[in-house]
């Protein structure tokens, strides 16, 4: 018999837990995101009636169509690869963005947030294995890259996010989000005005143990709540 969403959040929720005191963390500072592509309003639904608060999609289309579905007593998270005649939706749709990793992009987002006075909270996306197929900044470019968003007025930086190539043994995924923690350790230690680097949103289905022993402060989960994707 299949599990359902809310025993599926219950074991993940205490998997973190666990993961967070053997690395001698608070779990409190550990928050859980229901990540929802291809996921219905319905399923949704069974997230947050289990307490999930903290909601991921990648893609805008179905944003569109879902987020109104579903309802703004959450928070919603964009979580994709961002495009710039998209920009208008974003800012309206969702209180976060994860995937910002060029200056254009965060032009465009903050000038449209500004239009409805909005603030974004928003996290720079690492392409920290440097594969050229993934999205993210190169990690030289990401202080200068946090300077120039530190200056937007309506994007408020939150911290750094990444997606580690994808590996069989999750334990080969520590590396990647060991240097995502540096780097953000070494961009904090700068003390850049308005610049939080409190939010590493790192670790999904096969590894988010292993982020949280490594300081993941925003776990995105989508399988291992919803069950497999079409
Ligand atoms: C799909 C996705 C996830 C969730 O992946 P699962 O393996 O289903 O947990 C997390 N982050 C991003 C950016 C994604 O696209």
């Amino acid at each position: 018999m299949s599990r359902t969403v809310a025993e599926n959040i219950a074991d993940i929720t205490q998997r973190i837990q666990a993961a967070a005191i053997r690395s001698g963390r608070d779990p409190q500072g550990i928050r859980l995101m229901a990540v929802c592509k291809t996921v219905s309003p319905e399923r949704i639904r069974q997230a947050i009636d289990a307490g999930v608060t903290c909601l991921g999609e990648n893609y805008v289309q179905e944003a569109r169509e879902k987020i109104p579905a579903v309802g703004h007593g959450v928070e919603w998270h964009m979580i994709g690869h961002l495009q710039t005649n998209k920009a208008k939706y974003v800012v309206q749709l969702f209180d976060w963005i994860h995937s910002l990793d060029r200056i254009e992009h965060a032009l465009e987002l903050d000038k449209r947030a500004g239009r409805h006075n909005r603030v974004l909270k928003v996290l720079v996306e690492v392409n920290v294995s440097g594969e050229s197929s993934k999205n993210g900044a190169n990690p030289s470019h990401v202080p200068a890259l946090v300077r120039q968003i530190s200056a937007l007025p309506n994007l408020s930086l939150q911290g750094l996010m990444t997606m580690p190539p994808y590996v069989d043994d999750p334990e080969l995924a520590r590396p990647y989000f060991i240097a995502l923690r540096r780097l953000r350790d070494e961009i904090a230690a700068a003390h850049i005005p308005g610049v939080s680097m409190a939010e590493l949103s790192m670790g999904m289905t096969n590894d988010f143990e292993i982020a949280v022993e490594e300081g993941a402060t925003i776990v995105r989960v989508g399988r291992a709540i919803f069950g497999d994707r079409p």
